[in-house]
């Protein structure tokens, strides 16, 4: 282990280098997350692969979601924290010193019923709906001001984008690394699923959106004639001209399409526009993530504009290990759109560990995002968020030796995460038993390969997965070609080995004579 001084040395070098990186590659940017594209390279993205300098998350960051104590840091071995409470130079100098990044996190959902109670021009830049009224946030409904409830705030409004602004200069105060946009959808979250989104504001940007975006056919069968003189709400009160009529029919009312698709753009570009803000405030590049409850798609608009994602993944902690569909959906689109994960699971899943004390499962699914080139964020030692439908909010504190080897395993054997991509095996499926989950990651233009290798064999009773014997993992020789006999197995709950590989005409071969829950399987 590090010092504290010589980590902090080892990390102020490193930022230094990747601030000079960053304004030589593109000297008009401070921002880091700015794209061109989904598919572009973020700004930053060589920094990734220069040893030591810190540019976007690297596959081996051990993130947390919230502030926690130096022991248990220093107990995890934690890079990253990525939820904010960094917001003054105190607090920013005390990650520092402990060799860990760390964030402001501020919100875009609503001014809060207080200050909307109080703040006549903040009561007019509430998201609202068809009728002109604001439209609350449901899952709010007991955080009230003397009537004023919690509505949505819209952010394509000014004046609630200026409160935004103030937020993102509070939080990036101390000089953080990165910010945390909480409920990034803002009022796209009212006009999905709430029946909002028809302010002046929102009016005007339609209008820019549907000139840019519209066909000809799409206005003229909507019966648009002038884009300019176009009032979205004079159609839609064709239809409904009531929120309770509106949500029954909205998804038959032309241009509801494009509508909702404006409402997800603008409010990405919002977004965008807070990390920009955000770097001018600590002047240097920052890092700029967003709660981006992906596989979701209405929350894809904004990856583009992110440099990586940080959000709840539904693991379906009630069924053991037999329903992953959604997890590794999850993990396998971020990785599509080009951008790093910090995962937690669900306040349902937590609930369901903090009843059945199942820590074992909690480890599957770290195994399970790692082995799928994304992070799973600590379980945290005071105060992991859980809800039931019976017990409401209520918190988990998850024991730190229950979880702290998993990452320590993974800090020590970083070598074998970072640099990595996944292999696509989608049509050359390794062979390996039923109750076996294989991924194959390949370091970029070398042989050296790592299988993830992951026992799912979960018995629910005993809480503890069965250990496996000489399981054996065929891979297709078009997919691998090592060239070293022998591959090395490294694995959290047992010594590392050596076993010779078995390389047949069509497959290459390992077999592990003990697979207890992961085992990394190192190809040279
Ligand atoms: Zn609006």
């Amino acid at each position: 282990m590090h010092t504290s001084s010589e980590s902090r040395t080892r990390f102020m070098e490193a930022c230094r280098l990747w601030i000079a990186l960053a304004l030589l590659l593109n000297p008009g940017v401070l921002w880091a997350g700015a794209t061109d594209g989904p598919d572009a390279v973020p700004v930053l993205g060589g920094a990734d692969r220069s040893a030591g300098v810190l540019g976007p998350l690297r596959h081996s960051e051990v993130v947390f979601m919230y502030a926690a104590s130096d022991e248990a840091y220093q107990a995890y071995g934690a890079t990253f924290v990525g939820w904010g409470g960094a917001h003054t130079a105190e607090q920013v100098q005390r990650h520092h010193d402990l060799g860990a990044r760390c964030t402001g996190s501020m919100w875009c959902l609503t001014a809060g019923a207080e200050n909307i109670h109080k703040d006549p021009k903040l009561r007019a830049a509430c998201a609202i709906d068809i009728e002109g009224h604001p439209v609350e946030v449901p899952w709010l409904f007991d955080h009230t001001h003397e009537g004023t409830k919690s509505y949505f705030g819209c952010t394509n409004h000014p004046d609630f984008q200026d409160l935004c602004r103030q937020r993102v200069h509070q939080v990036m105060a101390g000089g953080a690394d990165g910010l945390h946009v909480d409920d990034h959808l803002g009022t796209a979250g009212a006009a999905w699923w709430q029946g909002g989104g028809f302010c002046d504001y929102c009016m005007k940007g339609f209008r820019a959106y549907l000139k840019d975006h519209a066909t000809r056919e799409q206005l003229q069968q909507a019966g648009v004639e002038r884009v300019d003189e176009f009032d979205y709400r004079s159609l839609v009160r064709k239809y409904a001209t009531t929120r309770q009529e509106y949500r029954k029919v909205q998804h038959q009312i032309p241009l509801m399409g494009l509508f909702l698709q404006f409402h997800a753009e603008a409010a990405a570009e919002h977004t965008r526009q807070l990390g920009q803000l955000a770097a001018e405030v600590v002047g240097r590049p920052v890092l700029l993530s967003a709660n981006a409850c992906l596989p979701n798609k209405t929350h894809t608009h904004v990856v583009k504009y992110l440099t990586h994602v940080i959000c709840e993944v539904g693991q379906n902690a009630s069924a053991g290990t037999s329903r992953l569909d959604h997890a590794i959906e999850a993990y396998e689109l971020v990785a599509s759109l080009g951008k790093p994960m910090a995962a937690t699971a669900s306040g349902h899943d937590w609930a369901f560990v903090k009843q059945n004390d199942c820590d074992e499962l909690v480890r599957f699914w770290i195994a399970l995002a790692y082995a799928h080139g994304q992070r799973f964020m600590v379980p945290h030692p005071q105060r992991q968020w859980c809800f039931s439908n019976e017990r409401g909010t209520h918190w988990y504190a998850a024991p730190i030796e229950a979880y702290a080897p998993v990452y320590r395993f993974i800090r020590a054997n970083a070598d074998c995460f970072d640099g990595f991509e996944a292999i696509d095996m989608k049509d050359h499926r390794p062979d390996a038993p039923t109750n076996v989950l294989v991924t194959a990651r390949r370091r970029s233009g070398s042989n050296e390969v790592v299988l993830h290798v992951l026992n799912r064999d979960y018995d629910s009773q005993a809480k503890r997965m069965r250990p496996l014997s000489n399981v054996e993992v065929s891979v297709k020789r078009s997919l691998i070609s090592p060239t070293k006999p022998q591959a090395r197995l490294l694995s959290c709950d047992e010594p590392a080995q050596q076993v010779d590989l078995s390389q047949g005409k069509d497959a290459v071969s390992v077999r592990i004579p003990q697979l207890r829950l992961w085992t990394l399987v190192v190809l040279e």
